[in-house]
């Protein structure tokens, strides 16, 4: 087993570790850094910084304007993209436009491709995808989907309530999971695009979260005989589900690479209090209690780099890697709470400030506990596995 980075990909990872420490830490103090994201002007501003540093769309192919990394490739990148939470916005890999372009470049049709694709990798517009629905609707468990489109003619009119969209305002276009309905026949989820702004789609509510680093923040979304005309349907009628996957597995993994890279920051910023502070008659890293925390953060992010770079092999030798992505993303989510948990324990009272970037880490990384699939989810779909005989 060869854990060497290629040269190439050395020198790469090098490139955005210099770009994001010397042109977007600078940026984290902007005060265009909303409690729902950063504002579209400073997106545009970040995105103009890593346009210029030729660091846009590591994950989009060439033939769409980007590296064309593999999936191992990603794991190196997006981690260092990740070092600060404003470097995957700036280098178009963040959620959820990162998951869509891999979705659209995988699904869609060349004239859907040239429609919506094109424009959100030259940095120009922004997307969200609508899945999840308040109670009694889709989450964690998508068999519960309410959203429906019912064909009339040559369009399906769909109605229904999304939340937590994620980017929603200020998006450029939607994918929108509905259950579809053909001459009274249910045919099952179906996946359809959707230009924005449209009428029947309606932002009812910016919500009010602990995270505020998604440019958009989330939003409750009413579909209200939201009309869409059936070439733009993504894919074919009934396959949602299955596109789904195609979009989910390499997304939490891409999920994973971000905060990873945001937990060795936070890691970083407490290590260095921890050997410049002092109590007690020695520096703060003398002492057993913060040693030990720091080893341990050391331990969680040591391990996460493997367990992700180790998917994204996987992914790469062509396997569908869905055991590895949920084990990767329970452990990922998981360990690198602990880690920003640590860090902020470790800072004492100026953890809890806006002094440093960990108190935002803290609270942004919470989150992916419970987005694309939360861990219990995910630990009761591997015990099920389990339980399958032969398994
Ligand atoms: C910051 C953020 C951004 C998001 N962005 C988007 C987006 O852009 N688009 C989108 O469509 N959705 C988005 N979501 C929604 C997200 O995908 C859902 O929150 C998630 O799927 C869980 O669904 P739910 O919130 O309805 O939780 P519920 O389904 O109500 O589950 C609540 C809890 O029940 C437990 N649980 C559920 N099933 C099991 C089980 N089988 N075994 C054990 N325990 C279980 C888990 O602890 C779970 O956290 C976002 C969520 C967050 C927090």
């Amino acid at each position: 087993m060869d854990f060497a980075l290629n040269p190439e990909l050395a020198a790469l990872e090098k490139r955005v570790r210099e770009f994001v420490a010397d042109r977007i830490i600078p940026m984290e103090s902007d005060p265009r850094r909303t409690a729902h994201g950063p504002d579209e002007g400073l997106r545009a501003d970040l995105v103009g910084l890593a346009r210029e540093a030729g660091l846009l769309n590591p994950q989009v192919s060439p033939e769409f304007g980007g590296m064309g990394l593999s999936h191992l490739g990603k794991a190196v990148v997006l981690e260092a993209s990740g070092y600060s939470m404003l470097g995957p916005i700036a280098m178009n890999c963040a959620a959820p436009d990162e998951g869509n372009m891999h979705l659209l470049e995988v699904v869609a049709s060349d004239a859907q491709k040239a429609r919506w694709l094109r424009p959100m990798t030259e940095g120009r517009t922004r997307s969200c995808f609508c899945m999840t629905e308040p109670h009694p609707g889709a989450g964690s468990d998508p068999a519960l989907l309410k959203t429906t489109a019912v064909k009339r003619g040559d369009r399906f009119v769909v109605t229904g309530r999304k939340w937590l969209i994620t980017g929603a305002d200020g998006a450029a276009f939607a994918i929108i999971m509905a259950r579809t309905l053909v001459d009274g026949e249910d045919l099952g989820a179906t996946m359809f695009l959707c230009d924005l702004p449209a009428k029947g789609f309606r932002i009812s509510e910016s919500i009010d979260s602990m995270d505020s680093s998604f440019a958009g923040g989330h939003a409750v979304v009413e579909l209200e005989g939201l009309e869409i005309p059936e070439t733009d349907v993504l894919g074919e009628i009934g396959q949602g589900f299955r596109y789904a996957q195609v979009r989910l597995v390499p997304a939490r993994l891409t999920h994973c690479m971000r905060w990873l890279g945001a937990a060795q920051r936070a890691h970083d910023i407490a290590t260095r209090y921890a050997k410049e502070r002092e109590a007690f008659g020695q520096k703060l890293i003398g002492h057993e209690g913060v040693g030990f925390m720091l080893a341990d953060n050391e331990i969680d992010l040591h391990l996460t780099r493997l367990g992700v770079r180790h998917c994204a092999w996987l992914l790469d030798q062509g396997a569908r890697g869905s055991a590895e992505s949920s084990m990767i993303k329970v452990h990922a989510s998981e360990a690198c709470f602990r880690v920003a948990d640590r860090a902020v324990q470790i800072l004492g009272g100026m953890g809890v400030t806006r002094k440093t970037e960990v108190e935002r880490i803290f609270r942004d990384i919470r989150a992916f506990r419970i987005y694309d699939g939360p861990s219990e989810v995910h630990r009761w779909s591997i015990a099920r596995r389990l339980g399958k005989p032969g398994a």
